[in-house]
């Protein structure tokens, strides 16, 4: 087997510039050529993240984030508002709420948070305040790092492309015509224009077309319909108005055939109505959409298939985001995928020397397999559990939704409660949520459980120093605006040492 020499992506959007830029913090100097279209475009939408992508970022792909915070202009999100349930509503945060311990109490924080599911941690307290950030002693914002962004696509994308012009990347416009197939997989790219590109190695990111792994190559694609309804979005927003202050998290409310997202940009309002087409036609989603959103001027309607392709890697070509597959925005998932998959790509190419052998694609194929079905599963537990609306989508979903393995943890749940027993099920798999993710959802909705814990009157006196502590320092706390306004003063520095573990090993 030959090394690989030579490396093509297709595809310019969030995924191509990611694994460009991946792929250049693994080698500096092999031939990388990135080839997008003009004409069709990048998908313009997928602009919140989970915590996982700054760290990705800026550890391995050494992104600088000053330059990044001024160029991408991102938000900050601590996680997720759900307007889901019986609940008002409840904070899925980035930090620990329910699989944690605090000292002093015998149960772990989830046993606690039942009937009251406010102020279990400082990050659902700075939510709770609109927050951001815990103030220092010298009035600056606290990093803790367990933050997501929220990033415009289109801003996103053209930063990273400036990035890879900097490292090297040969950036070339035109669309694919024609593909030549060969023995190991594709052998070259025909364009509209009549020229021909080469490579030894192929990295599909073209998106829902899925040009090289799915047109050419004809690998099956798995729908999720068993545990996923929604196919569709309506999408729109607005300027933000003076007494609008950017929010410290996505908002997530329940619809009537699907959810719409709520999603903070410094000077917009973007909202997206994901629903499923076989529970409401595309005019009454924007009706209701619309209706919810009266600010909203124009609309756009966005379709999807829900599911992944069988291998994501065949022969000499890797496909990465859309073009392997795709889930609902509903946890924000996709582009901290993207980053997963361009990191082990980047990295089992480092550590083979650039030779790639069946065992370890399929090593690979495995690890995003089980990716996949896991992001599947988690989506699944919120929408099982879902009681707030009676409607004919909410009502399929409660009695029908596909939980795969999943289910063993809610088993669980439902007999012991938030117990950390289950943390090995998750261990074995690749899980992007954890324990903590899982339990949010179930203590958040309200599902119930046996075993419930009757605390002593000193435990609940504990429980409440805690949540009174973390109350305490959220409402002295920075809001987006205020600490955006402190990092971009000349005497702020991003402290370098906490990316430092993140950086390529
Ligand atoms: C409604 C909706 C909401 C979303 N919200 C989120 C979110 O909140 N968070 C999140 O992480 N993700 C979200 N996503 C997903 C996110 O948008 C994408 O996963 C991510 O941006 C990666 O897109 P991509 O680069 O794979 O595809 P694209 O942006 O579609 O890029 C495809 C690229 O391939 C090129 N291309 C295609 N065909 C050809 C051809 N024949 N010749 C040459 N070039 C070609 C195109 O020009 C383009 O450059 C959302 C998606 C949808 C649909």
């Amino acid at each position: 087997m030959n090394p690989i020499q030579s490396i093509l992506i297709l595809g310019g959007g969030s995924a191509g510039f990611l694994t460009a830029l991946a792929l250049r913090a693994r080698f500096p100097d092999i031939p990388l050529t990135l080839l997008r279209s003009p004409e069709l475009g990048i998908i313009g939408v997928g602009e919140g993240t989970f915590a996982y992508v700054p760290k990705h970022l800026h550890g391995y792909l050494g992104i600088d984030p000053g330059e990044f915070h001024a160029e991408a202009r991102p938000t900050w999100k601590l996680g997720t508002r759900f307007e889901w349930g019986k609940r008002e509503r409840f904070f899925y945060t980035f930090d620990n709420q329910v699989d944690f311990r605090v000292d002093g109490l015998p149960r772990a924080n989830g046993y606690y948070c039942f009937d009251d599911f406010d102020d279990a941690s400082v990050h659902a307290s700075l939510m709770r305040e609109g927050k951001a950030f815990r103030r220092q002693a010298d009035g600056s914002p606290h990093l803790d790092h367990s933050f997501g962004y929220h990033i415009e696509n289109e801003l996103f994308v053209a930063y990273l492309e400036k990035v890879a012009r900097r490292r090297n990347v040969e950036i070339l416009d035109g669309t694919v015509a024609e593909v030549a197939k060969s023995a190991a997989g594709v052998e070259s790219l025909l364009l509209e224009d009549g020229r021909r590109l080469a490579a030894d190695f192929f990295v599909d990111c073209s998106g829902f077309r899925s040009v090289l792994l799915g047109e050419t190559l004809g690998v099956p694609f798995t729908p999720f319909t068993s545990t996923l309804y929604c196919d569709r979005a309506v999408v729109g927003g607005w300027n933000r108005g003076p007494d609008e202050p950017i929010l410290p998290y996505t908002t997530s409310e329940t619809m009537d055939s699907g959810w719409c997202w709520r999603i903070e940009h410094p000077e917009k309002v973007i909202r997206g109505y994901v629903y499923g087409s076989a529970f409401i036609s595309d005019d009454a989603a924007d009706g209701e959409f619309r209706r919810k959103n009266p600010k909203v001027a124009s609309t756009r309607i966005v379709k999807f298939k829900a599911g992944a392709y069988q291998k994501l890697w065949v022969g000499n070509v890797m496909a990465i985001g859309n073009s392997s597959g795709f889930v609902e925005p509903l946890e924000a998932t996709a582009i901290a995928f993207v980053c997963s998959q361009s990191k082990a790509l980047a990295d089992s190419l480092y550590h083979n020397d650039l030779v790639v052998s069946e065992v370890l694609r399929d090593a690979v194929n495995r690890i995003f397999d089980d990716g996949w079905n896991n992001i599947r599963e988690f989506l699944g537990v919120h929408y099982r559990f879902n009681d707030r609306l009676d409607t004919p989508f909410w009502k399929a979903c409660r009695s029908d939704v596909d939980l795969g393995e999943a289910e063993a943890i809610v088993e669980y749940y439902r007999a012991h409660g938030p117990s950390p027993l289950m943390r090995h099920v998750l261990e074995r798999r690749m899980d992007m949520f954890s324990l903590e993710g899982f339990y949010t959802m179930l203590v958040g909705l309200k599902v119930p459980f046996e075993n419930r814990h009757r605390p002593s009157e000193s435990e609940l006196a504990r429980w409440e120093r805690f949540r009174a502590a973390n109350q305490r320092e959220a409402k002295v706390g920075l809001t987006v605006a205020e600490a955006m306004s402190v990092i971009r003063l000349p005497e702020w520095s991003w402290n370098p040492e906490f990316y430092s573990m993140f950086r390529p090993e």
